[in-house]
């Protein structure tokens, strides 16, 4: 990614688990690329829900906004002074990058048939 360097979040505690960013107490928030919605994220109540060892990396559930199909992307800082990260690795941006592609060849397949 051009973003961030080359480094991989997956060997960044503070972003590669609940657990980690809870224990640097990381500022993480929910944006939606679609509707513009951005929440700060409970990583508590996450906690109790995914575990402690549990990731945000490469999640995008579907965004709370009514009416909205958009699907979510978690950033994380672990200070005020720090900028936010995507919570994305690297192969999980390729994978998705894909899956929109195949999409996009699919629908384009129907309307030319
Ligand atoms: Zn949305």
């Amino acid at each position: 990614m051009a973003t961030g360097g080359n480094s991989d979040n997956t060997r960044i505690e503070w972003i590669a688990t609940i657990g980690g960013m809870i224990k640097h107490r990381a500022v993480v928030r929910a944006l939606c690329d679609r509707c513009g919605a951005d929440d700060l994220v409970n990583l508590k109540r996450l906690e109790r829900a995914l575990g402690s060892g549990g990731t945000l990396l490469n999640r995008h559930p579907p965004c709370k906004t009514p009416g909205c199909d958009g699907r979510i992307l978690f950033h994380a800082s672990p200070g005020p002074s720090t900028p936010s990260r995507p919570c994305v690795t690297v192969a999980g941006v390729t994978a998705r990058w894909r899956r929109e592609r195949d999409e996009r060849d699919r629908i384009k397949a129907l309307r030319n048939g």
